[in-house]
């Protein structure tokens, strides 16, 4: 595509006027993010509203206020990450001094998913403008109203040469790959990651894929079970479980299955109402093909909570599976969507092996206070990142970077991540 072509040819052009390094520039554009945020504040709720139904207060703390966090963290940190880092050197070259400069790539290309579509454009361009590159953002065109304010903030406060946002389906995601760019970072599932990887092959690019996967939560027999309950239901059931990292299925020791599952229907009323069909403010599922997709696992298992839908308003209610096993086609693929299913254990070493045996989970949560089946959980099995006693939260840290392993993702970001993510660390020895 021709639109593709020229775009990046200006803002290669742009980058190589230096306009961009300057550290004054950077928190100008990171300044001027952030006042086109706050002008935009009720577009964003709104259009966040239309796409997925998401409440104000879900949309504000889910998406704006992550945004919001991740650039002050950057606009009081930014001169510091971007200082060249005088490293000690080796006693071979007595008389060295060994320095590792961070420069920008140049110019990024920042794909983004639905289900966060605000934070998840949005986030990483903080870090691509803290690094100093140009960046074109390609948001989903599954969530259009939020498609059309990105482009619409971007192109208010940005010149195109600087930061873009260019609209559209696969065919744009397509020809935007087809170019060449210096750093690739993909939000979205595992299957398009594998093709956005082969595509910055061609050109050698680097790339940060940021995917999905199977995060367990497991609930072990000494859990404070009421603070399990809750917290499982909020990470569950935030955005209608259409969340990378929500707890995708719980194993829970037999001694407290009966009253955990009693505990977190309670937790469910109390969150969202008898009747969550008619909750105005719980979120739909984004599109048919989704709804029906996730219909099929309401018909084949047994709901032990909820189970109800409406396919006219894409509505699916918090949902607990009962009877279930590895084999359940529940079990076979990242569910999205608002449907929890159990397996019971006694003896939880069996179940540890097969989640290594199966591909590395983006998150996994662990409601424990025994610290050795912390460690040796923490030890046994890989995955991108998780809690103790909790879900989600890590993924709200600036000191922790977020990302997956194996099939959820290469690459982390966040916090000072995000600067280091969009930099190259250029090493000097200088004698
Ligand atoms: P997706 O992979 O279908 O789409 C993501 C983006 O890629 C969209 O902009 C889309 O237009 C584009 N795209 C789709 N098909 C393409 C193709 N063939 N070639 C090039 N580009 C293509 O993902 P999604 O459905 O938008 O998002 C859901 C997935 O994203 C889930 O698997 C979820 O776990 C994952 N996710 C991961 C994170 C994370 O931080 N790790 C965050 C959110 C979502």
């Amino acid at each position: 595509m021709e639109q593709a072509k020229q775009l990046v040819a200006s803002q290669r052009a742009f980058f190589y006027t230096g306009q961009t390094k300057n550290i004054e520039y950077r928190i100008r554009a990171l300044q001027q993010l952030r006042q086109g945020i706050e002008k935009y504040q009720q577009r964003i709720l709104d259009a966040l509203r239309a796409d997925l139904n998401k409440s104000e207060a879900e949309a504000y703390s889910s998406e704006i206020r992550i945004v919001l966090g991740e650039l002050d963290f950057a606009l009081d940190h930014l001169k510091d990450w971007a200082e060249p880092r005088v490293v000690p050197t080796s006693s071979l070259i007595p008389d060295g001094v060994s320095t590792i400069y961070s420069e920008p790539y140049g110019v990024a290309l920042i794909i983004a998913p639905w289900n966060y579509p605000f934070q998840l454009a949005f986030g990483p361009l903080i870090g691509a403008i803290a690094a100093g590159n140009c960046a074109i953002i390609k948001p989903s065109e599954l969530t259009p109203s939020v498609s059309r304010l990105t482009h619409d903030l971007v192109e208010e406060i940005f010149p195109m040469e600087y930061v873009a946002v260019m609209e559209g389906e696969v065919e744009t995601s397509t020809a935007l790959l087809n170019e060449k760019f210096d750093y690739i970072f993909f939000t979205g599932s595992t299957g398009v990651g594998r093709i956005v990887m082969k595509a910055a092959a061609e050109h050698l690019t680097p790339v940060t894929l940021e995917l999905g996967g199977k995060s367990p939560v497991i609930v072990h027999k000494d859990a404070d079970l009421q603070l399990a309950a809750q917290r499982i239901v909020r990470g569950k059931f935030l955005n209608a479980g259409q969340t990378c990292v929500a707890p995708d299925y719980l194993l829970v020791h037999q001694d407290v299955h009966d009253k955990l599952l009693e505990l977190i229907a309670t937790e469910i009323k109390d969150k969202f109402g008898e009747d969550v069909i008619r909750n105005t403010d719980f979120p739909h599922i984004v599109n048919a093909r989704n709804f029906d997709r996730l219909s099929v696992f309401l018909n084949g298992d047994r709901a032990l909570i909820g189970g109800r839908s409406d396919r006219d308003q894409l509505l699916i209610e918090p949902t607990v599976l009962g009877n279930v096993d590895w084999n359940s086609p529940v079990m076979q693929e990242e569910i999205f969507g608002p449907i929890l299913p159990v397996m019971i254990y006694n003896d939880l070493n069996p179940l540890l092996d097969e989640i290594v045996r199966r591909p590395k989970p983006l998150g996994l949560y662990l409601f424990t206070e025994d610290e050795e089946l912390q460690n040796q959980i923490l030890e046994q099995v890989s995955f991108g990142g998780g809690c103790i006693n909790d879900t989600l939260s890590h993924m709200t840290s600036h000191f922790l970077p977020f990302g997956g392993v194996g099939e959820s993702g290469m690459g982390a970001y966040h916090g000072q991540k995000s600067f280091d993510v969009f930099s190259h660390h250029k090493s000097i020895l200088k004698r």
